[in-house]
């Protein structure tokens, strides 16, 4: 499914391109800018199984997307910004925004020379459990589970099921069931419970994969003194927000602000939801967003910038970078808004 899924999208962005449509979509859908989302940045690996390659990039697809941006004197600006121009309404310029969630090394490493080449700066999201070395990013040590495993076996629903995972079809089909089905889990406590017994039983370290991946405190600390770049909150726990007790989600929003500020000695004003989507940051988020302190939230709701959001600075829309899709022919269709129009049922605001 996921794989047709890829196919359909990757149809439409051609037949975007092909047609020419997104020149004609663009005056109606580009908006006033957009804020561009990315994960990792590395450079490409050999193998078959990748599950999670739609959330990294290359440094080359990153540089030829700046390079389109200067091709079109679109304006690269940081979230401080962003937040500006929406609050005094300034729209006379186009802008993009470079947006980092979960706080990878390799940012510092692979995208951070590249933004640098063209003096771009970025917000980098960060959850402090991360940065603490203690977090769990479990999809990506499911992905590790599965690379090592011949087969998975795992009660679902109270019925023992067993995963073939000897190919990498197999490890890839392994991989969108058990994932979709940690993600459905009801609560943070099941996944931490059902992604640490896989872990345990094929030898998997969560703690290092975590401490491998992303930057410590000492390390942000260091970054954050580069004028380039701005730290922003992504959480404590990297939890599905809109499912936890108001408290709880209140909590992570407001203690993983005051964790960063701490370590860093600056103020954080900028959040991202983590996962991003409706079923993760809603209308109780937004609010919470706010009162919270955050000037600007973005989701992972595809979306370019429009006036109107102006008036929803904590559910800001983003365009992802995917890694599935690297051809710098579709960056003309993304900048248009063309792409993210097509994704969102041709709306031009969703704040709700
Ligand atoms: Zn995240």
């Amino acid at each position: 499914m996921k794989q047709l899924r890829h196919s359909v999208i990757r149809a439409g962005l051609e037949a975007l391109y092909f047609t020419g449509a997104h020149h004609l979509l663009r005056p109606i859908f580009a908006g006033i800018g957009g804020i561009f989302m990315l994960h990792q940045v590395r450079p490409g690996r050999g193998g078959a199984f990748q599950p999670n390659r739609h959330l990294e990039v290359t440094p080359g697809f990153l540089r030829a997307t700046l390079l389109h941006l200067r091709t079109q004197d679109i304006d690269v600006i940081p979230m401080d910004e962003v937040y500006r121009r929406l609050v005094e309404r300034d729209f006379s310029r186009r802008f993009a925004c470079f947006t980092f969630d979960d706080g990878y090394r390799d940012n510092r490493d692979f995208a951070l020379p590249v933004l640098r080449e063209f003096d771009a700066p970025f917000t980098v999201y960060v959850t402090s459990d991360f940065a603490e070395g203690t977090g769990r990013l479990w999809w990506i040590a499911l992905e590790a589970v599965i690379a090592r495993a011949h087969s998975i076996e795992v009660e679902i629903g109270g019925a023992a099921t067993r995963f073939d995972a000897d190919t990498p079809p197999a490890k890839q089909a392994a991989f969108d069931r058990l994932h979709d089905w940690l993600r459905g889990l009801p609560g943070e406590q099941d996944l931490a419970r059902e992604i640490g017994a896989l872990c345990a039983r094929h030898g998997v370290d969560q703690a290092a994969i975590c401490r491998d991946l992303c930057l410590s405190w000492d390390e942000l600390k260091s970054l954050a003194d580069d004028p380039l770049i701005a730290i922003g909150a992504h959480s404590i726990t990297h939890c599905n927000l809109a499912r936890q007790a108001e408290p709880a989600a209140r909590h992570e929003m407001v203690a993983g602000r005051e964790r960063i500020e701490a370590a860093m000695q600056r103020p954080v004003v900028h959040l991202a939801y983590p996962y991003g989507d409706k079923g993760a940051a809603g209308a109780r988020e937004f609010a919470l967003a706010r009162t919270a302190g955050y000037r600007t939230a973005v989701t992972t709701r595809p979306g370019m910038i429009f006036p109107e959001n102006a008036n929803h600075p904590t559910a800001l829309p983003r365009v992802s970078l995917n890694g599935n899709y690297q051809d710098a022919r579709i960056l003309p269709v993304l900048t248009s808004g063309a792409a993210t129009a097509m994704w969102n049922g041709f709306r031009r605001v969703d704040a709700a």
